[in-house]
């Protein structure tokens, strides 16, 4: 593992340093992963989006023919890092961006490439995933949603569920099976539907936050064209497949965690709780997960600057992190002592909240891109080699 910068290394540290301080305005910067806000304001995740676009960042690891930068993975790391430190919030079209435009640059036709893929980065048009349904998550391939073929396209009945962000998307890129013969993996179809039509219904769901980021997904005779169909369409399980290899929260993730355990350690101090061993236990614990995730992911990044492809050992990354930030976040309310059972709106609440809200986000963090449980399924059988569990 080489852990130095060259000088054009660190030129476009300074360069991304730059453009931050020029573009990101100090009330949008939020704090780490304990003031992090699903819900804060769309208006300014929109216009966050179309900064970073015409900036060139959203492309920034595409190829050169492509309209991207081209860059490294050290840069890409440089460029989270840098991200992470400045606070920069979250964009509107998140999934879009990180799922979609990757899929459809690969496998989309020439028409899906000129018709999306400028409005996705840009913000333009903003798409929800479709995948889960009541009975179908971790076992996705049980979906049941229904696309029957009709004159030009296909029509759609069905439920979706936890749609992160489908009450204020455009469209979504959506799993249904279009051949209930075939086996399970083999008849569904990925379809990108308008949600603004008359067959489709988007009704968001309260979660423990207060907040609706995910909604329900009711469609019924909802209609999509052909050429809105990506890959084949009997494709969608490798379509839905190659997206979850794009799911992955690796260094980015990193930088997020090592901002946290700084603002971790301030709280402490703040609330006079550094006196007490048990806390100071857990935060110097905390501290040391942080670290040793930061390592794994470097190692990582040397590896992907040789070339190698991460595998199924990314079930380690996703399981580390996110078992890791709900230890975090419980120790963060440990911190406050009885202030920590507080309502986050309660006006005796610590830091307005803020990690209160963490806690709550964080339990979400083991569930979705994969359960703790799926990942080790994984590991144990795909890196471990161990016999399939029944
Ligand atoms: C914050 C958040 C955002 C989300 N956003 C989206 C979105 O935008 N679009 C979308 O389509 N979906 C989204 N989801 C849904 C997410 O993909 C599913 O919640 C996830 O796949 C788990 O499925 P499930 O909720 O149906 O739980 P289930 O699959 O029913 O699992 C229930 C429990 O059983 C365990 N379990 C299941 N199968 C096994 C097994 N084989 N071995 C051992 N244990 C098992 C699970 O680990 C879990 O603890 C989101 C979820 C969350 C929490």
């Amino acid at each position: 593992m080489d852990l130095s910068f060259t000088p054009e290394e660190e030129a476009f540290r300074q360069e991304v340093r730059s453009w931050l301080d020029a573009n990101l305005p100090e009330e949008w910067r939020h704090g780490g992963v304990g003031g992090y806000r699903e819900d804060e304001e769309e208006s300014i995740q929109r216009e966050w989006q179309r900064r970073l676009y015409e900036g060139g960042w959203l492309t920034l690891a595409w190829p050169k023919e492509q309209g991207g930068r081209g860059a490294t993975p050290v840069m890409q790391s440089i460029y989270s890092e840098e991200m992470a430190k400045a606070g920069g919030p979250p964009i509107i079209g998140r999934l879009g961006v990180s799922l979609l435009a990757p899929l459809l640059s690969v496998f989309g036709t020439d028409w899906q490439k000129e018709q999306y893929l400028a409005k996705i980065l840009s913000g333009e048009l903003v798409f929800a995933q479709g995948f889960s349904e009541p009975d179908a998550g971790s076992d996705l391939a049980g979906l049941k949603s229904r696309a029957v073929k009709k004159d030009g396209g296909w029509v759609l009945n069905g439920q979706k569920t936890w749609s992160s962000g489908a009450h204020y998307s455009d469209r979504s890129f959506l799993l249904a099976r279009t051949d209930p013969a075939a086996p399970a993996h083999k008849g569904i179809g990925m379809f990108l539907i308008d949600l603004k039509q008359p067959g489709v219904e988007v009704r968001p769901i309260i979660q423990m936050t207060g907040s609706g980021e995910f909604c329900e997904i009711f469609l019924t005779d909802a209609f999509v064209e052909d050429r809105d169909v990506v890959g084949s369409p009997t494709e969608g399980w490798k379509m839905a497949m190659a997206t979850f290899g794009f799911e992955r929260g690796g260094l980015a993730n990193a930088y997020r965690f090592q901002r946290a355990i700084d603002e971790l350690a301030n709280l402490t101090r703040r609330q006079g709780a550094g006196a007490d061993d048990t806390v100071r236990q857990r935060v110097a614990q905390a501290a040391i997960e942080a670290h040793v995730f930061r390592a794994t992911g470097l190692r990582n990044l040397t590896r992907a600057q040789q070339g190698q492809v991460p595998g199924p050992e990314a079930s380690l990354v996703k399981l580390f992190w996110s078992e890791m930030d709900k230890k975090l976040q419980e120790t963060a309310i440990a911190v406050q002592g009885m202030y920590g059972a507080l309502d986050p709106e309660s006006p005796w609440s610590v830091e307005e909240g803020r990690w209160q809200y963490g806690w709550m986000w964080s339990q979400a963090e083991t569930i979705y891109a994969g359960s703790s449980e799926i990942q080790r399924n994984i590991i144990a059988e795909r890196v471990l080699g161990l016999p399939r569990g029944r």
